[in-house]
């Protein structure tokens, strides 16, 4: 499979945000989003083998744990992805898949715990969702919206509704979106949405979702990668 990186973190946008997590990231995209922050992922990468893959997170982190396989879209490479999800999970570790949900979800193992985006307008690629996937969605599973304004709030407050993502799944979450070029100061301030302006919205409309913020973000320069 192609690879553009191996390393290990904190995980920083779900509801195992701030564990310790081996991210395993895989090359190429499908979709072109706005105020994607992985282009470098677009292209280029090393060829690597399971065996490979599997020996370097067991380097990074040998006692089992959290990995996250995500890139770029990780189920383009699905028929290197899957054998690779089903070793890491026989090797005992947590699963993390993080998708865009276009890609089919029906083959991803059922004890890996999917993060899906549904991407909204203002990321570009709106109608990407592949609404087949709400059949495939469990109680393990994540729903995250990436939010650059109110018309993003709207639609994923009406997506959550229309869909019944709160009853299908384990999280919903509603995450501002970052500036793709942020760097410097390790604040809020590169949000597209103020966080405070999201959470007033939730509150108001009185919403069962999660706000989510992109800790590695705030934590390291957002610009830095491999971490
Ligand atoms: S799906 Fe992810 S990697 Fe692909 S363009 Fe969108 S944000 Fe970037």
């Amino acid at each position: 499979m192609q690879i553009i990186e191996i390393y290990k973190s904190l995980q920083g946008e779900s509801s195992f945000t701030g564990l310790p997590c081996v991210f395993v990231r895989l090359a190429a995209c499908n979709l072109r989003c706005n105020w994607c922050d992985s282009e470098y992922t677009f292209t280029g990468g090393e060829k690597m083998s399971l065996e490979q893959v599997t020996s370097e997170v067991h380097r990074l982190m040998a006692s089992g744990g959290l990995v996250e396989i995500t890139g770029g879209e990780p189920l383009l490479q699905e028929r290197e992805v899957l054998p690779l999800m089903k070793q890491l999970i026989e090797d005992g570790y947590t699963v993390l898949l993080e998708t865009s949900g276009e890609r089919p979800l029906m083959n991803v193992p059922p004890s890996v715990f999917k993060i899906i985006d549904v991407k909204c307008p203002d990321s570009g690629v709106g109608e990407s969702f592949r609404l087949a996937n709400l059949g495939f969605i469990s109680k393990r599973d994540e729903l995250k919206f990436v939010i650059a304004s109110r018309t993003d709030y709207e639609f994923a407050r009406e997506f959550t509704a229309q869909h019944e993502l709160l009853s299908k799944s384990g999280n919903v979450i509603f995450s501002p979106a970052f500036r793709k070029d942020a760097k410097g100061s390790r604040d809020v301030s590169h949000c597209l949405v103020d966080p405070q302006e999201l959470a007033k919205w939730i509150l108001e409309d009185g919403l069962g979702v999660r706000l989510g913020l992109q800790i590695h973000k705030l934590i390291w320069e957002p610009s830095l990668k491999g971490v």
